[in-house]
């Protein structure tokens, strides 16, 4: 995917949405100035999504930054829709929630922790390189899908 995102520290939880779709988002610290936030948006090619109304008065915000509303993901999800085509599953589950690494296959040693019915299931399970994470099909997964799903079909 080409679109790149960052996200502002209040939008944590709709970052890991993106990720979970498969968008490539960074995730801004809290305690960074948003100049700086900003500068890294522009450094890395990233859109700089924001519940911050402040951000947009700088110079460099022009063409770089889009507003998302306070709360709701739904509502985050819908404006983003008007902005960019957004594929909320094409690319679904291919990046950590946490770090934004790209998943690889589960290593042997770390299939160890998954659950024996999922080992024995046959389904594809995936770790990220950077944290070791492991995803499979669980019921977060499932929750989290069905969310992307309504988002497509909206
Ligand atoms: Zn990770």
């Amino acid at each position: 995917m080409v679109t790149k995102f960052l996200c502002d520290a209040m939008l944590a939880r709709f970052a890991r949405y993106l990720r979970a779709a498969g968008y490539d988002t960074a995730l801004a610290g809290n305690a960074v100035a948003d100049r700086e936030v900003l500068r890294q948006a522009v450094d890395e090619g990233r859109w700089l999504l924001t519940a911050d109304r402040k951000i947009i008065e700088h110079k460099a915000a022009q063409g770089r930054v889009v507003m998302l509303p306070h709360g709701s993901l739904d509502a985050q999800a819908k404006v983003l829709d008007m902005h960019f085509k957004m594929d909320w599953t094409g690319q679904a589950f291919s990046r950590c929630l946490l770090d934004n690494a790209l998943l690889i296959p589960v290593s042997e040693p770390d299939m160890q922790g998954v659950p024996l019915d999922v080992q024995q299931s046959g389904e594809t399970v995936l770790q990220c390189p950077t944290c070791r994470r492991v995803y499979w099909r669980g019921s977060h997964y499932r929750r989290m899908m069905g969310r992307l799903r309504n988002w497509q079909e909206d």
